[in-house]
């Protein structure tokens, strides 16, 4: 007999995995099913990277890399931050992990206790709640509503903060609403912060380069120096560079912080591997202005996929300001009933009936702690978008 550990007991299966699983149920049966689902640019990694994994390949950089990351992808990150953040991080300030996942991971598993807090934004990526837990801390969220722009607000994360408070996560741009902070608004993050020396930022960086309309990004550690040795800088080529699959994501931050990771590391994976670090020296050291192409083409979507759902009955969409998902309010649709014949109560009634009378795959709102919303990634081809946003719309239009 096989006996779980309980800890798991706390670990939600991922939304996500499971309609991912339906909609591939019904695309084997035959139907067309246009998922609105993936967490993934729909780009090509850059050709540079994977000639420099294949260079690496076959020169034989196939052995054990060392832990926290070989010299010349250490040496293109602390060049990154310089460039892109302002950040100067010493080598050994940096640490090269499995994706971002890891890296986060290995973050709340270095630092966490029983008993401690971990205050989450909230609609949140759902990882970082199941870390926390993972970590037998308890996670604290901070309700950022549509009607906010689905914004943090300092007064907020002031309440919520507590003598147990041992990191304060930051995603912005959000995953799953697409929010993103100004200079501004972070610096009055910063200020709170400021005021509690126990706690620590973890700010996950991820859809970094995913900004339109000229909003600029900017990260905590960078708008507030005096908070560097607070701050845990978190970041990957995953979602930059379209490079999901070669599992790289990085950070900078504080010595001892980034010496307890690599030890969490060391008894975990053994460091990312050393065909994807070279990918990712290629990626993060090459040409760079692609990036800005790919970003109009997803503000274009961005565009398209909001001004269709807000004309879908039901539905209201905020129009965010990066990353590649929108995070649109259903209430609307709640209490009606479908064509076929079902009374939608929730937003995973919504998002499963949507699924199976409509072909169309969303992730429901309470995976990521909020509702009545369902996430949709317009990280898919123009047409498809169209083609899965009229189907909504009509889907929505049928509810009685
Ligand atoms: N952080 C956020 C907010 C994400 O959405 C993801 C991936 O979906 C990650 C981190 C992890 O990315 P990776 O492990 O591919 O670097």
């Amino acid at each position: 007999m096989i006996t779980l550990a309980s800890r798991l007991d706390t670990v939600a299966p991922s939304a996500s995995v499971v309609m991912t699983q339906r909609s591939r149920e019904l695309a084997a049966s035959g139907a067309k099913v246009i998922a609105l689902t993936q967490g993934q640019p729909d780009f090509p990694t850059p050709p540079h990277a994977i000639e420099a994994a294949n260079r690496a390949a076959l020169e034989g950089q196939t052995k054990y890399p060392p832990l926290a990351g070989t010299a010349p992808i250490k040496e293109a990150i602390r060049r990154k931050f310089n460039r892109e953040n302002g950040l100067d991080y010493e080598l050994d300030e940096i640490l090269v992990g499995n994706g971002g996942k890891q890296i986060l991971y290995n973050a709340m598993m270095a630092t966490l206790n029983p008993g401690d807090e971990v205050i989450i934004p909230r609609p949140f990526w759902i990882s970082y709640a199941d870390m926390a837990r993972l970590g037998g801390a308890t996670p604290v969220p901070v309700d950022c509503p549509q009607s906010n722009g689905f914004k943090l607000r300092p007064e907020e994360l002031e309440a919520a903060i507590t003598p147990r408070t041992r990191w304060v996560v930051l995603n912005f741009p959000n995953n799953p609403t697409g929010a993103a902070c100004t200079w501004a608004e972070m610096r009055a993050i910063a200020d709170v912060v400021l005021r509690h020396p126990q706690v620590m930022v973890l700010s996950d960086d991820m859809y970094e380069h995913l900004l339109y309309d000229g909003f600029e990004f900017c990260t905590i550690a960078q708008v507030e120096p005096a908070l560097r040795d607070r701050v845990l800088t978190v970041n990957g080529v995953s979602k930059t560079y379209a490079m999901t699959g070669w599992r790289v994501g990085y950070c900078g931050g504080p010595r001892a912080l980034i010496k307890g990771m690599t030890n969490m590391q060391g008894q975990s994976t053994g460091g990312a591997s050393s065909i994807g670090q070279a990918a990712a020296v290629a990626a993060l050291d090459g040409p760079q202005d692609f990036l800005k192409e790919r970003a109009e083409s997803f503000r274009v979507r961005r565009n398209l996929v909001v001004e269709m759902l807000n004309e879908a009955r039901g539905v209201t969409c905020h129009k965010p300001e990066g990353a590649f998902y929108v995070f649109p309010d259903i209430s609307g649709c709640i209490g009606r009933t479908t064509p076929g014949g079902r009374r939608i109560t929730t937003d995973a009634e919504f998002a499963m009936a949507l699924l199976e009378e409509a072909h169309v795959g969303t992730v429901y709102g309470a995976a990521y702690g909020m509702s009545p919303h369902v996430r949709i990634s317009y990280a898919i081809k123009p047409d498809d978008l169209r083609e899965g946003c009229a189907r909504i719309q009509e889907f929505c239009q049928g509810l009685r």
